[in-house]
């Protein structure tokens, strides 16, 4: 019998814990004197830990990626049985469960064609930034287009390249110096506190057209890829202008700059279709995903590209640098793909993706009323994707401190729903607070978020 732990008290695993655990993103003195939250169950929407307590999860296994909820029996026992079958080969041969799984997410994305696998967004991302320095080195060898541009607060990962091309100066602090060639002086897209003191839609959406010149000043000759969130998820959870996406995607045309666009948290379902930039008119030459990918049940990633892009990888073999020379040994692995199929089957059997739609619209109604409170300064979302901004004033949108954020999730939690925080801005204050459930998330399960939400605002003072 494998060891499950089931013969260890609470206790004695939080005393495991404490001396051998590096929990992630955390200041670990808190726990001297706090006790980690130890998961031990899941099931719809439910989580349990150690110590009996239940809690409503509304952040899908915290950072938002158990897209179709706990204890989805059928991916465990597809992981199973392939687990006996075959449970890995490397992918300069291949494996059944990895052909499905990219002819299933090219039929989703029908104007992309190749798509390579990897085991972590920060990952899937690095290779993005890989192919479109190689491609224009490739497609131009006289020119040196190498440069990828980014937009502040958009997130990418925690790998260093990732990291260079991430808007939250915060998270780089102490790692520096980061690589070169990563150019973030895009302002997001973030109409509650536009760069530009500017109101939509008497703005001309300047956020977007600011790339151009953007472009020019780096000199368009150097400048090989953007990449963008379509929806900015741990920099505020901010929603574009509707007009945004296509404008950026012309003027990245105009001066053959590549698109990427991160579904890292935006895909499979997240909010309200397969993948975020779908709600809009825009149509990018690469995407990059994780998270719902696999529903987390086993790490999966993936940077999906347009055939003309994988095409200028076909040059002559006997060019021996003219090939993509990567790879990541557990990127495509037969098991984690097989529960990213079948997370992928039951997104689409329950229609997973309109229930995102609706019950998104459920909750973005319901948190709309709490906009009456004095501390809440904007909800925002689409889909089961929603922030709220909290901020000491509405007029001058001072945001609240971290500690009054942190009461605020506390006096939830305490009441049996997990919640999330993200940043607003520098420097890296967490002012907003996150929810992002399963994507089959049910009315009542909601009504108890927002009442909970309610609760702690009544009860946390400024
Ligand atoms: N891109 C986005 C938009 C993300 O939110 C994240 C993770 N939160 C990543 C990339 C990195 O993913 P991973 O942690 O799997 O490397």
């Amino acid at each position: 019998m494998f060891n499950n732990g089931n013969h260890l008290t609470p206790e004695e695993l939080v005393k495991l814990d404490r001396q051998n655990v590096w929990h992630h993103l955390m200041q670990h003195k808190i726990f001297e004197t706090q006790e980690p939250t130890i998961m031990v169950e899941g099931k719809g929407c439910l989580v349990k830990d150690i110590r009996g307590r239940e809690y409503l999860d509304a952040v899908s296994g915290g950072v938002w990626c158990v897209n179709v909820g706990y204890g989805q029996d059928s991916i465990a026992e597809a992981v199973c049985e392939q687990l006996k079958k075959l449970p890995y080969y490397a992918m300069s041969a291949g494996n059944i469960p990895a052909i499905l799984l990219s002819q299933k997410i090219n039929a989703l994305l029908p104007n992309l064609q190749r798509v390579f696998f990897s085991n972590s967004g920060s990952e899937a991302n690095e290779k993005a930034f890989k192919m479109s320095r190689q491609y224009f080195r490739l497609k131009y060898p006289q020119k040196d287009k190498y440069k990828i541009l980014f937009r502040q607060r958009d997130y990418h990962g925690t790998t260093v390249a990732a990291l260079s091309a991430t808007g939250q100066p915060e998270r780089k602090l102490g790692y520096e110096p980061l690589v070169p060639g990563f150019i973030g002086d895009l302002p997001p897209a973030y109409c509650y506190r536009c760069s530009f003191g500017k109101t939509y839609p008497h703005c001309n959406i300047e956020c977007a057209r600011v790339l151009e010149d953007i472009i020019q000043s780096e000199r368009e000759d150097t400048v090989a890829a953007l990449i963008l969130e379509p929806i900015t998820a741990g920099g505020g959870v901010i929603v574009p202008a509707d007009e945004y996406l296509s404008i950026i995607q012309e003027i990245c045309r105009k001066y053959e700059v590549l698109l990427i666009l991160d579904e890292v948290v935006n895909g499979f379902g997240r909010t309200g279709k397969w993948f975020g930039h779908q709600h809009w008119d825009v149509d990018p030459d690469m995407v990059t995903m994780a998270k719902g990918m696999a529903s987390s049940y086993m790490p999966l990633s993936a940077t999906v590209v347009k055939e003309y892009v994988f095409e200028q990888f076909l040059g002559d073999p006997s060019d021996k640098l003219g090939y993509f020379r990567d790879i990541s040994t557990y990127g495509g692995c037969a098991a984690a793909c097989t529960a990213g199929l079948e997370s992928t089957r039951i997104i689409e059997e329950q229609n997973l993706c309109q229930n995102s739609a609706e019950m998104g619209k459920y909750l973005l109604d319901g948190l709309k009323e709490l906009e009456s409170f004095p501390v809440v300064g904007q909800v925002r979302g689409k889909g089961l994707f929603a922030g709220i901004e909290l901020v000491e004033d509405k007029k001058t949108k001072v945001p609240v401190s971290e500690q009054f954020l942190g009461k605020v999730l506390a006096e939830a939690a305490a009441q049996g729903v997990l919640l999330g925080k993200t940043n607003r801005s520098n420097p890296g204050y967490n002012n907003v607070i996150a929810m992002a459930p399963a994507l089959i998330v049910t009315k009542d399960e909601i009504d108890r978020i927002v009442a909970a939400i309610k609760k702690a605002l009544e009860k946390v003072q400024l």
